[in-house]
Parts: structure tokens; C-alpha cells; sequence
């Protein structure tokens, strides 16, 4: 079984970076990270993207709101980052505190700025098939392991299983868009296993540690973990079964080391496209 390194994959996204970033004359695009609260997993998200925008040669401001900031306040504090011109891309940190209407935050962050496909406007062009938009990084992600790997979609059976806003729906879409034959899993799926093993390329985003073992994945298939759990033994584990799965699957993305650290690439070029759209 191949290895789909992530790595690999974020260095060819660098390389066009760096190319992109030449022609703003020594511009540095800024990405406003906003987080409310110190949730663990938010706090290593957010390191994890400030060390891979800075290694890009991209700016990054935290703004950290206490977890009891009323919707209120957070919202008036949201507004003005979403209008300030020092701002190119923002980055919110999901799920807020339940105190905040994250929908309607949602809704207000300006479609230019929102580098990870939260927006209504942003998600109508997903399913669109429209790509002047921002995607959720993590479902382009996905696109962008299986380009750079050659793997071809158009004419696949692809199999995605989750169906989140922020990965499963709009990973389909994007599918769908290389013409792959798309099918969409989820907890009510009656033959979950067996349509796994059908499919050739199978993408499991769950978030159910090792969930997906032999008995989910067909010959040859590519298998791209999207899962960021932790196992029994509190390590960083994925969805799928790695060791499972190396018989049958013909290649698979490693957890850590696939998608994530591509999902930080996606953002940092979508950073560079924001910065030069907004000089029209
Ligand atoms: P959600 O919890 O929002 O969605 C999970 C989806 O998986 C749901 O649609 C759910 O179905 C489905 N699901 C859960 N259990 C099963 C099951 N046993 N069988 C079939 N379907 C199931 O998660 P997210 O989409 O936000 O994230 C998914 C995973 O990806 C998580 O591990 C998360 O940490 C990781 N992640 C990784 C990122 C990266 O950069 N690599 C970025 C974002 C997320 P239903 O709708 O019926 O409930």
C-alpha cells in the first residue's frame, strides 16, 4: 500500500505560493484567526496554522475572545475585524460557545475574506460548481491529495462518509465536480461497509477513531483519512484503520501526516488568492 503524504502534497502547494507571492511586490497578506475560548483542539489547530501560513511567508493575528463573551459583543468585535483593511482572510474557530448565534455569524463574514467556506454565499458556490469562491479547506484538501497523487475521479465511484458542512457535503460536491460518481454515507446508512468496499476512492470523515478496518474497503482502492480522533491510548488517531486496511486498500493518507497538514496549505492559498482578488 502507498503512503499519500501530506507533506509531499503541501510542498507542491508551496512551491506555486511562493510563485503567487512573488508578484505582490513584498506584500504580506494577513489571516485573522478568531477564537473564542481555549478549547485544546482549537489552540493546536490554531498553532498548526500560524506555523504553516508564517513558514509560507504570510501573516497571521490571533483575536482570542473569553469563552462567556455574550453573542452580542462577539458580534461587534466580529464586525469589525470583518471590516478592517488590514484584514485579507479570516479564520473562525468552530463550534462557538452555544451563547453565540454561530449561523448568523456566519452569515456576516464578508464572502471575500472567508478562507474556509463558511459563508452562504461561499457554500451556494460549492454546490455550484462555481470555484470563484472559498471552499472548506479540509474538502479541498482531499481534491488536492488526489491531484497531486495523479488519481484520477472522473468516472469514479467515490464514496464519502460524513456529511458535515464543513466536510462531507462539500467534499461530494467537489467530487462531483471531477465527475466522479459520488455516493454520501452517514449514520443511517443501511449497508455502510458494503458500499465502502464498492467504492474506489473512499474518504472517510466521521470522526470515529479506526472506524474503518478490512471489512470497509474493496481492492485497490485509495483511501484518504480525513478523522481527527484520539485513540485508547490518548494518540492522535484517524478514522481509519491504517493497519487493517494495507492488504486491501492500494494506497491511503496517514493520520497525522495526510489531510491535516494539506488543510493548512489550502488555507494559506486561498490567503494569497484573497490578498490579490482585493486589489481587483
Ligand atoms: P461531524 O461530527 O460534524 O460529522 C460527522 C459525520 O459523520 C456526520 O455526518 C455523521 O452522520 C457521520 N458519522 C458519524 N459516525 C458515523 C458512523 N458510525 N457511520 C456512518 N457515518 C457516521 O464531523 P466533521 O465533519 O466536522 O469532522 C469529521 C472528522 O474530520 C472529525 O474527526 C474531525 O476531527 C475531522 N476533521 C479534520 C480536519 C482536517 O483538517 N483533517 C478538519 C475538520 C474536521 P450523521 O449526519 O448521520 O450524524
Amino acid at each position: 500500500m502507498v503512503i499519500l503524504k501530506g507533506a509531499e502534497v503541501s510542498a507542491k502547494i508551496k512551491e506555486e505560493a511562493e510563485k503567487a507571492l512573488e508578484g505582490l511586490g513584498g506584500a504580506v497578506p494577513k489571516l485573522a484567526i478568531v477564537r473564542v475560548g481555549e478549547r485544546p483542539d482549537d489552540l493546536a489547530y490554531e498553532r498548526g496554522a500560524k506555523k504553516k501560513l508564517e513558514s509560507f511567508g504570510l501573516g497571521v493575528k490571533v483575536y482570542a475572545f473569553p469563552a462567556e463573551i455574550s453573542h452580542q459583543e462577539f458580534k461587534e468585535a466580529f464586525e469589525r475585524i470583518n471590516q478592517s483593511k488590514e484584514v485579507t482572510g479570516i479564520l473562525l474557530l468552530k463550534p462557538l460557545p452555544k451563547e453565540i448565534d454561530e449561523k448568523e455569524i456566519g452569515c456576516l463574514m464578508d464572502p471575500a475574506k472567508d478562507m474556509d467556506g463558511i459563508s452562504p454565499t461561499n457554500i451556494a458556490k460549492v454546490f455550484a460548481g462555481d470555484d470563484t469562491g472559498y471552499a472548506p479547506c479540509t474538502a479541498e484538501a482531499v481534491i488536492e491529495v488526489l491531484k497531486a497523487n495523479q488519481i484520477p475521479m472522473a468516472g469514479k465511484r467515490a464514496v464519502v462518509v460524513g456529511r458535515s458542512m464543513i466536510v462531507g457535503k462539500p467534499l461530494s460536491m467537489l467530487l462531483l465536480k471531477e465527475n466522479a460518481t459520488v455516493t454520501v454515507c452517514h449514520t443511517k446508512t443501511a449497508d455502510l461497509k458494503e458500499t465502502c468496499r464498492n467504492a474506489q476512492i473512499l474518504v472517510a470523515a466521521a470522526g470515529r477513531a479506526k472506524m474503518v478496518n478490512q471489512e470497509y474497503v474493496g481492492k485497490d482502492a485509495v483511501v484518504i483519512d480525513v478523522g481527527i480522533n484520539v485513540d485508547e491510548d490518548g494518540k492522535l488517531c484517524g478514522d481509519v484503520d491504517f493497519a487493517s486496511i494495507s492488504g486491501s486498500a492500494a494506497m491511503a493518507t496517514p493520520v497525522p501526516g495526510g489531510v491535516g497538514a494539506v488543510t493548512t496549505a489550502v488555507l494559506a492559498k486561498h490567503l494569497i488568492r484573497a490578498y490579490k482578488a482585493s486589489l481587483g
